[in-house]
């Protein structure tokens, strides 16, 4: 397997390149909600921490927007009606350093929205104004086929799981760890996967 993107990172820097985005873009607007772009996905790892998630989980929960700073279009692109479609896009930066695991988590973040719309009562009252905004752009809750098919995903608990800490990761204020506390853990994972995917 591949650990570099043409030109881009590789085992060594992936943790670093993240670092950095977080330090220069996280003070962005996270999509019209009152918390930062670094403050939601810090608050989503923190919420992972304190559930006992293991590393991929906490790992996918910090990293599950990063895809917003991969795409082609300007993050106020989605504000203005446009679905830049970041899950795949952070999905694809991901893939070549970490797990399915978490891969899949990213992957499916905005799936699992529209799944939880569909088959949970009680979620869609609890999303954003934000967030039901981006719903309509996503396509709206999954059809009776989509949620049979969505849930034949190997990692649904898991992708359910990081969706429920992404949307409870929108509170000004709070506090939580500092990106560095979780840099160990993500290289960690990076050289946990990569160990396995060359041996
Ligand atoms: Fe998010």
């Amino acid at each position: 397997m591949s650990t570099t993107i043409s030109g881009g990172p590789d085992r060594d820097t992936i943790v670093n390149l993240t670092a950095d985005i977080f330090a220069r873009r996280g003070a962005e607007s996270y999509l019209g909600e009152k918390v930062t772009m670094s403050e939601h996905m810090l608050q989503s790892a923190a919420l992972a921490e304190r559930a006992g998630a293991g590393d991929e989980l906490i790992a996918a929960a910090l990293l599950h927007d990063i895809g917003h700073y991969t795409g082609e279009f300007p993050e106020t692109a989605l504000a203005e009606g446009i679905d830049n479609l970041h899950e795949i896009a952070g999905a694809r930066v991901l893939e070549p350093f970490f797990p399915k695991l978490v891969v899949d988590c990213v992957r499916w973040h905005v799936d699992a929205k529209r799944y939880l719309c569909a088959t949970d009562r009680h979620y869609f009252s609890r999303l954003s104004d934000a967030s039901v905004h981006t719903l309509r752009l996503q396509g709206g809750p999954m059809s009776g086929d989509e949620v049979e098919t969505f849930r034949a995903q190997e990692n649904l608990d898991a992708i359910v799981a990081v969706r429920k800490w992404d949307e409870g990761a929108k509170v000004p204020g709070r506090s939580t760890p500092a990106f560095e506390h979780y840099a160990p853990l993500l290289q960690r994972v990076v050289d946990r996967h990569l160990a396995g995917a060359t041996t």
